[in-house]
C-alpha cells in the first residue's frame, strides 16, 4: 500500500479547506470499509485521507415541516435501527440490513455507502485493463466474466454496476443529497447523484473534486410507510445484490394503484428508477397480471451481455412478486 497521510477534521468546511489546500491527492474517509480495501488492492492511491467519520454530522433529525434528514456520518446500522426509519421509510430500513455485514454496518457511514465503488472483479484487478480506473484501457467484462453486471445503461465502454443497497431505496423516497464543495453548498436529488458510465467511465457520481456530503434528506412521505426492498443474493450472510427491487404503492379504496414508485439495483451503474414500469402501472387496477405487464415495459430496454441473460427474468420475477405481495399487505 501507497504511503499517505492522515488527519482527522472537526466539521465539514475545515473537511472542505484541507482538501483543497492538499498539495498531494487527498480522499475523505468514511468508515473506511470500501476504501481501505481498494488501497491495499492499488485501486485508490491516496496519498492524504481527510477522515470525515467523525464529523459533528452523525445524527438522525426531524425537519421542520416533516420529514427526516440523515447526517453523512451516521452508521449504516445506527440509520437501520432508527425507529422513524423503521416506521416511516421501511424500504431504506430494510435496505441498509440487507447490506454487508452487521460489523461491517457499524463502521460504514451514509456518505461512504453512496460513494463505494463497483464490485467488478476487473476493476479491483490492478494487472487487468479497466477503463474505469484508466479511460481508455479498455474493459475485459465485455467479453469475459459478466455474470454479475449491467443489463440497463451500460455503454461500449463499461457495464459494471453500482453496489449500494440504500442508494436503491433512497431512489423511491425522493432523497435528497446535501453537499458542501469549495464553492459552498448544494444538492443534489437521487436518482441524479450517481451517472451511467457513457463516455466517461470514470465518474460514478456528478460530484466535483472536493465535494463532500453532508447528510440525506427525506420529505414527509405517507406512502413510504407501505414500501419494501427486496434482495437477490449469492448467499443470506453477506452479499451484493445479482438483481434487488424498491418500492412504494398507493392504492385507493378499489384496489386502483394511485400512485408507486420502484427502482431496480444490481441492473445498472446507477439506482435504475423503472419510469415505464410506474407509467404502466398509474390508474390501473393492482393485480398480477398489470405488475407483468409492467415489469415487460421496463425490461424491454434490457441489453443482457454474454453471461447475464438470466437477470432480465429474474428482475422481471422478483419485481412481479414484491409488487404482488406489497399490494396483497394493503
Ligand atoms: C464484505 C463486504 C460486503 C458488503 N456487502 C454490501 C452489500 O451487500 N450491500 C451494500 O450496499 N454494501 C455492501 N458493502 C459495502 C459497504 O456498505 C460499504 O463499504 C460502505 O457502505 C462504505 O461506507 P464507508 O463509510 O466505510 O465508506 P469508505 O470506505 O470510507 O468510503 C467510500 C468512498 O466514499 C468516499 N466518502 C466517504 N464519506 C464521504 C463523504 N461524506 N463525502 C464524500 N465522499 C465520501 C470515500 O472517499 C470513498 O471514495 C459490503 C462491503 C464489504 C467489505
Ligand atoms: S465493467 Fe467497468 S469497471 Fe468493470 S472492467 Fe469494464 S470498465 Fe472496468
Amino acid at each position: 500500500m501507497k504511503q499517505f497521510s492522515y488527519i482527522r477534521a472537526t466539521g465539514a468546511r475545515a473537511a472542505v479547506r484541507a482538501y483543497a489546500a492538499a498539495t498531494v491527492p487527498a480522499m475523505y474517509l468514511g468508515g473506511g470499509t470500501n476504501l481501505t480495501d481498494l488501497m491495499r488492492l492499488g485501486v485508490a492511491e491516496p496519498e492524504l485521507l481527510i477522515d470525515v467519520s467523525g464529523l459533528p454530522d452523525d445524527q438522525i433529525l426531524g425537519r421542520r415541516g416533516g420529514g427526516l434528514r440523515i447526517g453523512a456520518a451516521v452508521r449504516n446500522s445506527d440509520a437501520a435501527a432508527h425507529p422513524l426509519i423503521r416506521r416511516d421509510y421501511p424500504v431504506l430500513s430494510q435496505a441498509l440490513l440487507d447490506g454487508a455485514s452487521g460489523q461491517l454496518r457499524n463502521m460504514a457511514t451514509i456518505g461512504g455507502n453512496l460513494l463505494q465503488r463497483t464490485r467488478c472483479a476487473y476493476f479491483q484487478d490492478v494487472t487487468k485493463p479497466c477503463n474505469k480506473r484508466e479511460l481508455g484501457s479498455g474493459c475485459p467484462a465485455i467479453t469475459g466474466d459478466n455474470r454479475y453486471l449491467a443489463i440497463l445503461g451500460h455503454s461500449d465502454l463499461c457495464v459494471a454496476t453500482h453496489p449500494s443497497d440504500m442508494a436503491v431505496a433512497l431512489a423511491v423516497l425522493n432523497a435528497v443529497v446535501t453537499v458542501e464543495g469549495p464553492g459552498g453548498q448544494r444538492t443534489i436529488p437521487i436518482p441524479g447523484l450517481h451517472r451511467l458510465p457513457g463516455a466517461d467511465p470514470t465518474r460514478d457520481t456528478v460530484l466535483q473534486p472536493g465535494e463532500l456530503i453532508v447528510a440525506v434528506d427525506l420529505p414527509a412521505l405517507p406512502d413510504a410507510a407501505r414500501s419494501v426492498y427486496r434482495k437477490v443474493r449469492r448467499r443470506a450472510s453477506f452479499s451484493f445484490a445479482v438483481v434487488s427491487v424498491a418500492a412504494v404503492l398507493k392504492l385507493d379504496g378499489n384496489s386502483q394503484i394511485r400512485d408507486c414508485r420502484i427502482a431496480l439495483g444490481g441492473v445498472a451503474a446507477a439506482p435504475w428508477r423503472a419510469t415505464q414500469a410506474e407509467l404502466a402501472l398509474r390508474g390501473v387496477p393492482a393485480t398480477e397480471a398489470n405488475f407483468a405487464a409492467a415489469a415487460e415495459a421496463e425490461l424491454s430496454a434490457a441489453r443482457p451481455l454474454g453471461e447475464n441473460g438470466y437477470k432480465v427474468p429474474l428482475a422481471r420475477d422478483v419485481l412481479v412478486r414484491t409488487l404482488t405481495d406489497l399490494a396483497e399487505a394493503a
